[in-house]
């Protein structure tokens, strides 16, 4: 169980009131709020530790450099791999997936070759394929899925792997439909027609348990902005063996061995993939922010968000002209709802609710195929939980809805 009162005391955003109302946050798919934990432990980084990484050989330097490995090590912990070697820092999961296409896939995918994508991803996760197709002559399949339950349409996996792609390309958790995709299975039968498969975190790393080698999968991107963490700083976990054999995308100081007039040797991996300062205050926030979760605890953090999109769904049910996207069913959904209110377009539902103090995004959540295509939605409004939501919030936001309706002569 989850004490939210308590939770709620360390993030001092919640204490800011909009419109005279307190601040319900309802957007955390977009990006998580931080708490204090964090904010303070960056503060120190700075107070006390900040040197540049791997670079002076005085103590400073040395703790801070500490400071940051020890951060790759609280990820690669986190999400169970088997050592920190296969953790690189990027900027964010959409830095992730491009460093994905444009080295292990440019290096590997030639044309007329396949990538599989499904119809759910978000843009991230879509237009770096895109590009690459275009730029190499591979071809883009992609996964259906069932749009009333979001679950990927396991036939249309099975015809598409047919095709023997070298990479398939799925999100764990729909940052729109709000289900979790059993990428495990999908991670199995991939790697029976010899596809390397990457998985977009960047919704389920953040709100449940993922332990990458249960998975078994080849790539998995995720944002620390989206787990309690600073923005700016993302992860992309590749197995060993991969990377051993893929070369970096950017040059410069840090990936280096050794540099003469025409040619160089290259530093060790992660190293050799994070070339010039990094982002340390990042990293650092990173290690906070895992600390944080983990203390709660995952499986704590997935039940409860599980807990609060239950209630939302079963308070929206009886609601009349009121659509829910995604599964129905209990349990089944991760701590994101999407809905629409029939004849109302869902700006004004999102106007509506900040004058209430309630943030909620409203748009096609840069998943345009699955928004416009299969939901036949120009946009829809999304409410997303974490850690420090309650039911108090979900009454809050099911009393908004209703005033949407009576301003819409919607009954
Ligand atoms: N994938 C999914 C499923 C997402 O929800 C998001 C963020 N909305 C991203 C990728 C991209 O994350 P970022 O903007 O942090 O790169």
């Amino acid at each position: 169980m989850i004490d939210v009162e308590k939770i709620k005391e360390d993030f001092p955003i919640l204490k800011r009131k909009f419109y005279g109302k307190r601040l319900v946050y309802l957007d955390s798919a977009a990006t998580a709020q931080k708490p204090i934990q964090v904010i303070r432990g960056v503060s120190k980084f700075y107070r006390y530790y900040n040197a540049n990484v791997h670079r002076g050989s005085y103590k400073l330097a040395e703790e801070s450099t500490e400071l940051y490995e020890s951060s790759r090590e609280s990820v690669a912990k986190f999400i169970n791999a088997e050592d920190s070697s296969e953790i690189i820092f990027t900027r964010n999961t959409t830095e992730s997936i491009n460093f994905v296409a444009l080295t292990w896939a440019l290096q590997n995918i030639k044309k007329n070759d396949h990538i599989l994508v499904s119809e759910l991803e978000h843009h991230s996760n879509l237009v770096p394929w895109i590009m690459l197709a275009k730029r190499n002559g591979a071809l883009l399949d992609y996964i259906k899925v069932d749009k009333r339950v979001g679950s990927l349409d396991y036939e249309s996996l099975e015809e598409n792997l047919k095709k023997n792609p070298k990479i398939v390309a799925v999100s764990q958790c729909s940052n729109v439909l709000g289900n979790v995709v059993d990428v495990k299975s999908i991670v199995k039968k991939a790697h029976e027609h010899g596809a390397k498969v990457l998985v977009d975190g960047a919704q389920s790393v953040p709100h449940m348990p993922v332990d990458v080698r249960d998975i078994n999968a080849d790539f998995l991107a995720f944002s620390g902005h989206k787990m309690l963490a600073y923005t700016g700083i993302g992860v992309l976990y590749a197995k060993r063996e991969i990377l051993e054999n893929t070369e970096p995308l950017f040059g410069g100081g840090e990936m280096i061995q050794s540099v003469g007039y025409q040619n160089f040797t290259l530093n060790d991996i992660p190293w050799r993939f994070e070339a010039g300062t990094p982002n340390i205050e990042g990293a650092v926030s990173m290690k906070f922010a895992i600390d944080y979760l983990s203390k709660i605890g995952m499986k704590n953090v997935e039940e409860h968000e599980r807990m609060l999109a239950d209630y939302t769904i079963e308070k929206m049910q009886n609601i009349k002209n009121v659509n829910i996207y995604g599964p129905l069913e209990k349990g089944k959904h991760s701590g994101i709802v999407s809905f629409s209110i029939n004849k109302v377009h869902p700006h004004d539902i999102s106007t509506i609710f900040d004058k209430q103090g309630i943030t909620i995004r409203a748009g096609h959540h840069c998943a345009m195929p699955l928004v416009v295509n299969i939901l036949s939605e120009p946009a829809v409004a999304r409410m997303s939980f974490y850690i420090y939501n309650d039911e108090r919030d979900i009454d809050a936001a099911i009393n908004a809805i209703n005033i949407v309706k009576q301003k819409f002569n919607v009954l």
